[in-house]
């Protein structure tokens, strides 16, 4: 085959990236962007408050897609009423206001996939194809997308698109991160806890230690970085969050988010009765946490 056919007819290396749902439109998951989410399946570690433990196999699952479709439902019910700016609010009615519109594109519900066989790269790409002028970014989430070296690619087609590009990730992998950062416009990096910690919460030795520096390759890159912890019981009191965020600050993060575990679909569910809502904590939490950050922001379920 030609070069030339062969580069409008052969699968990229991106056709073999393992997904487990798509959210077609979300203003919640990359700040200030209306984005698409794209979950990739496979995760290394097993965090016990995983509210996605459908997408830690490699293997892509039809109920995977599903849940995927709740979880970013819950998760704009969670965020709907925080005084999201009016001007984004009226992108997202008007983008949806074209999308169910068109007929094409039957965009049903919050994610494609659901249900049905998992959503393949080639029908995301068909899908974006769609929606160019609509939505400004592409959130990689998962499960853990670096898992999979197939995302490099599907990152690049996206970028080729004319769409910014976003990271949801642990950071258990920092030489394939770092090879990723000029291909990335923002990453949401979880940091679940101290180096030494980690293994309590993935149940991985060196956790830490990979996690640590992928944090420090993306602050030494310069790329947008937003932190995130979500605090595990036992490591969620305020001396331990107290050092946490001074250890962050001192590294170089400016935005910081802690949120509040979900207390439904728990990869270990006898943890539910241990977290501590955030919400009854926030004015506690306010008070006797220095805020070292630019932005930080407390996200309750
Ligand atoms: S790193 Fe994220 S996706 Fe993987 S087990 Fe932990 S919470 Fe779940």
């Amino acid at each position: 085959m030609s070069a030339a056919l062969c580069a409008s007819a052969c699968p990229s290396a991106a056709s073999g990236l393992r997904l487990g749902g798509l959210t077609p439109l979300t203003s919640v998951d990359y700040p200030g962007e209306l984005a698409a989410v794209v979950y990739c399946q496979g995760c290394p570690w097993r965090c016990p408050y995983c509210h996605n433990g459908h997408l830690l196999d490699a293997a892509a699952s039809h109920e995977g897609a599903r849940s995927a479709a709740e979880n970013a439902s819950r998760q704009r019910q969670v965020n709907g009423g925080s005084g999201e700016p009016a001007r984004q609010r009226d992108r997202e009615i008007q983008a949806n206001a074209e999308m169910q519109a068109n007929a094409e594109t039957q965009v049903q519900g919050e994610v494609q996939g659901a249900g049905q066989d998992a959503i393949t790269w080639a029908e995301v790409l068909d899908l974006l194809r769609t929606r160019r002028g609509l939505l400004d970014a592409v959130v990689f989430s998962g499960g853990e997308p670096t898992a999979q070296s197939a995302l490099a690619e599907a990152m690049a087609e996206v970028k080729a698109l004319g769409f910014k590009v976003g990271l949801h990730s642990g950071g258990p992998y920092p030489q394939r991160l770092a090879g990723l950062i000029p291909l990335i416009d923002w990453v949401g990096l979880d940091i679940k806890a101290l180096p030494g910690d980690y293994p309590r919460v993935t149940g991985v030795p060196d956790s830490g230690e990979a996690a640590w520096r992928s944090l420090r390759l993306l602050l030494e890159s310069g790329v947008e970085l937003e932190v995130r912890t979500t605090p595990m019981p036992g490591l969620d009191d305020d001396d331990y969050l107290q050092r946490l965020m001074r250890q962050l600050a001192d590294v170089g993060v400016t935005r910081y988010v802690l949120q509040q575990a979900q207390p439904d679909h728990l990869l270990d569910p006898s943890l539910r009765d241990q977290l501590r809502p955030l919400s009854s904590r926030l004015a506690h939490l306010n008070d006797r946490l220095p805020n070292p950050f630019q932005r930080f922001e407390l996200r309750a379920a």
